[in-house]
């Protein structure tokens, strides 16, 4: 079995952590590199239930999406939330690892993932990376369905592929435009609308989007597009969900070339903050 830091060094090759953009925190949060690795926990956010997950499975190494601490922090004593997740983790001897946008644009990244989960093919990043002769890392992915779907079909099969969530799934725009060609950003989308209306699809497939910048999407009618853009806003937790699985496929692929014997696990612990939700009574009253 491998030494942690035999790991981390395959984990670096297939997200490095140079490429993570600059305010991002990524990397080994805990872990001693001498430590023997079996089993590995990949998750989207290090909440105190993943932590508490990780122990109860005796693995050695959370890898998680999601920065413990994006900012500067003067404390890990354990009466703070993430200070309690560090004392988990490193009282049962399991190192913790991030890689958030540095998977966000790796090749496949994040976006491939969720593309894959949608049953999407992926032509092209939506933002790619100028460093990538290839042309295939960047952010988000720029996609085409095998066959025309209908918004309202097309947001149902959204809604059953992605993993179960309170939010569930909003649409916004004419339930019977056709889609033919989708954007699709794993995590919060709102930063990308210029370049999904450079790329002139038919839908957007995102988490987070704010009324303001939505609605001036939606208003916006560029004279060559065949129509508004429609909007399919799923929960953060669930577009980045599939990457967990994508990701252990790959440390496992890795495993297997080198004679690790690792065993990778998927959380299924939905992490999404939104426990409920309460749809408003139908027929729909004015207010
Ligand atoms: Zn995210």
């Amino acid at each position: 079995m491998p030494a942690l830091a035999e790991v981390l060094t395959a984990l670096d090759a297939l997200w490095p952590p140079e490429r993570a953009e600059e305010w991002d925190a990524v990397g080994t949060v805990c872990g001693d590199p001498d430590r023997p690795v079996t089993r590995v926990l990949f998750a989207v956010d290090p909440v105190l239930d993943i932590a508490d997950e990780a122990v109860r499975l005796d693995a050695d190494l959370l890898i998680t999406h999601h920065p413990l601490y994006l900012r500067g922090t003067t404390t890990v004593a354990a009466s703070t939330s993430k200070g309690r997740v560090v004392h988990t983790l490193i009282k049962h001897d399991i190192a913790l690892h991030v890689a958030h946008t540095n998977a966000d644009r790796a090749d496949p990244g994040v976006s491939d993932a969720l593309a894959g989960a949608l049953d999407l093919r992926v032509t092209a990043p939506l933002v790619p990376d100028p460093s990538d002769p290839a042309g295939r890392r960047g952010l988000g992915r720029i996609c085409e369905l095998d066959a025309p779907l209908s918004l309202a079909a097309f947001g149902e099969r959204v809604a059953e592929r992605l993993p179960r969530t309170a939010q569930g799934v909003r649409i916004a725009g004419d339930p019977e435009r056709t889609i033919r060609t989708v954007a699709v950003c794993g995590g919060s989308g709102d930063g990308l609308f210029d370049a999904v209306r450079a790329a002139g699809v038919d839908a957007y497939v995102t988490a987070d989007l704010r009324h303001h910048p939505a609605s001036e999407a939606r208003e916006r009618r560029e004279p060559t597009a065949s129509g508004q853009l429609a909007l399919v806003d799923a929960a953060h937790w669930a577009t980045e969900w599939p990457w967990t699985e994508q990701a252990a496929a790959q440390l496992d692929e890795i495993s297997d070339r080198n004679g690790w014997g690792l065993r990778t696990h998927i959380s299924r612990t939905v992490t999404d903050p939104w426990t409920a939700h309460a749809p408003s009574p139908a027929p729909a009253r004015t207010l």
